[in-house]
């Protein structure tokens, strides 16, 4: 029986690994669509469709997920707020153990990140709107 909250996600790789976003023209990541899922308003209305699909990391763009077509998810289309994309300080950074940008500058708090990431009781391709390990956005 697979464990039901295993964070292993399925590498994309039918698809390229890497795509333009279509608003700043920056090329970023694949993304799992079920990482898509796990931040989406509303999941169930949203047509995965068969292609890639990417996570922009650009603070300044308000595109946080788009596809292969050029099809685009703003942040206004999450539940989740996107932290490196908001200028607030209580913003989440690592979302699998509630680290805001001002905690992130911790050394012991990021001690405890990168104890628990070797551990692998983290939770990124869910919990993460990225789909990725937090730790390379502490300071
Ligand atoms: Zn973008």
């Amino acid at each position: 029986m697979a464990n039901c909250c295993s964070t292993s996600s399925k590498p994309v790789q039918e698809y390229p690994n890497k795509h333009r976003c279509p608003v700043n023209e920056k090329s970023y990541r694949s993304v799992s669509p079920s990482t898509i899922l796990h931040h989406i308003n509303e999941p169930w209305n949203w047509q995965n469709k068969e292609q890639g699909y990417y996570f922009c990391e650009d603070p300044d763009c308000e595109v946080v997920y788009f596809g292969e077509d050029d099809s685009v998810i703003n942040k206004s289309s999450l539940r989740t707020e996107v932290g490196i994309k908001e200028s607030n300080s209580q913003a989440l950074i690592c979302y699998c153990f509630g680290v805001s940008k001002e905690k992130s500058t911790s050394q012991a708090i990021k001690d405890f990140v990168v104890q628990n990431t070797k551990e692998k009781t983290c939770a990124c391709s869910a919990r993460n709107p990225s789909g990725r390990c937090c730790l390379k956005d502490f300071n």
